[in-house]
């Protein structure tokens, strides 16, 4: 083998490009294993995939809540950077155009489509949706938040969404009371959005505030709803009044985890340890919460929260910025903890012209597919487990345990 990258090494001096033959056979991995993994159309449990345009109609837009193309520069990590071979590569093999398609092309049989809206384009035998509820928890003014350029156009944002919400509910001002409020814009977005055929909520908190979703009473609640106390009460007792919903209606809830984009993220307070309360919180069990991204750099300590009854994560983005030797690594130690619930996704996202969802869509589903066969396959040859369980747990993270967390055919 190393013969064999040394010859690469030789034939490419001088050339920028990783040869296709070198990144593309997964030396770590079984061969049979990795063909299996590449066969099986997977559920990507969370990506952002663009509606097609239409002549004469604006850009889509409602691919994110909070779309990430207008922060102020940050330094991008290398394998995302424009230049990156593993784009150059996708750009070869992808088609753009008819979004099922893309999705064949991904080895992808069913996307969970993040959106505000689904609209028209995405066939709903093949696109799952899961809106956003961010809005809801910032009913009153948020000033005291802004801290930066990035979090006043995050704001700006939810404030135009949550004014959405208002106007699809039917109520055209802030109601009197709290009660009101939850019960006639809160519940009544919910249960649109069930209605529209939405299998989760997804929430895009960590941009915003930390992941410290306290648990206060009503009346602290109601209190700053009459403006006479501290808005985190308000905005965590909304966050708990929704995650209720969603266990009645049978949604889960979506969080966004660990690193995100921008100069300004709050990576500490992304920390999926944070959310441990609502996890161990009786009364919310009825809830499935799913950590997006598996928390990285925190998906080690994410590990041990599998544990509990209603806790998922997914190597989403993961599979975008890391290698497949590194995600491998957290993959396989979710495996040997609780692989029940762990969950293929790509985070599929248009970041630019050139690296639209498409491409990096793409990108991470190889990479994830990589990773997952190098993980299995070092868990084979030190004797954890047998080729036919390695071949059940490649079904279970691609597509059955996403099956069973969502109730799908
Ligand atoms: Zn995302």
């Amino acid at each position: 083998m190393k013969a064999i990258l040394v010859g690469f090494a030789l034939l490419c001096a001088g050339c920028e490009r990783v040869p296709e033959t070198a990144a593309r056979v997964a030396p770590d991995a079984d061969a049979p294993l990795l063909a299996e993994i590449r066969s099986i159309p997977a559920i990507d449990n969370h990506a952002h995939p663009v509606r097609p345009t239409v002549d004469g109609q604006a850009p889509d837009r409602d691919y994110d809540a909070l779309p990430v193309d207008n922060l102020e520069p940050a330094s991008d990590p290398v394998r995302t950077r424009p230049a990156a071979p593993e784009l150059a590569r996708a750009r070869a093999q992808v088609t753009r155009g008819d979004p099922a398609k893309v999705l064949d092309q991904l080895g992808i049989g069913t996307m969970l489509a993040n959106r505000v809206a689904m609209g028209s384009g995405l066939p709903p035998d093949r696109f799952l949706w899961v809106p956003y509820a961010d809005a809801l928890m910032y009913p009153l003014a948020n000033d005291a938040m802004i801290h930066n350029s990035d979090r006043k156009a995050f704001f700006a944002l939810e404030e135009t969404l949550l004014k959405r919400y208002y106007s699809e509910s039917g109520v055209a001002a802030r109601p009197a009371t709290l009660d009101e409020y939850l019960g006639k814009v809160v519940r009544a977005t919910l249960e649109r959005h069930k209605q529209g055929g939405a299998v989760a909520e997804k929430f895009e908190m960590a941009y915003l505030r930390p992941l410290d979703i306290g648990n206060p009473a009503k009346a602290e609640a109601e209190a700053a709803w009459a403006g006479r106390g501290p808005h985190k009460a308000l905005q965590d007792y909304i966050f708990r009044f929704i995650a209720a919903e969603c266990g009645r209606l049978g949604m889960a809830v979506h969080f966004h985890t660990g690193a995100g984009a921008g100069s300004y993220f709050d990576v500490a307070g992304s920390n999926p340890m944070l959310l441990e309360p609502l996890l161990d919180d009786a009364s919310l069990r009825r809830t499935n919460f799913v950590f997006l991204h598996g928390g990285w750099p925190f998906e080690r300590q994410a590990t041990a929260l599998l544990m509990k009854p209603n806790a998922y994560a997914d190597f989403s983005a993961q599979n975008f910025f890391n290698y497949p030797g590194e995600l491998a690594r957290t993959i396989r130690a979710w495996l040997e903890y609780v692989p029940e619930h762990v969950l293929f996704a790509t985070d599929a996202y248009p970041y630019s012209a050139e690296a639209g969802w498409e491409e990096t869509g793409y990108v991470a589903a190889a990479t994830g597919r990589e990773a997952l066969a190098i993980a299995l396959t070092g868990m084979l040859r030190d004797g954890e487990i047998t080729r036919a369980r390695a071949s059940e747990l490649a079904r279970m993270v691609l597509r059955d345990n996403a099956r069973a967390l969502y109730q799908l055919k």
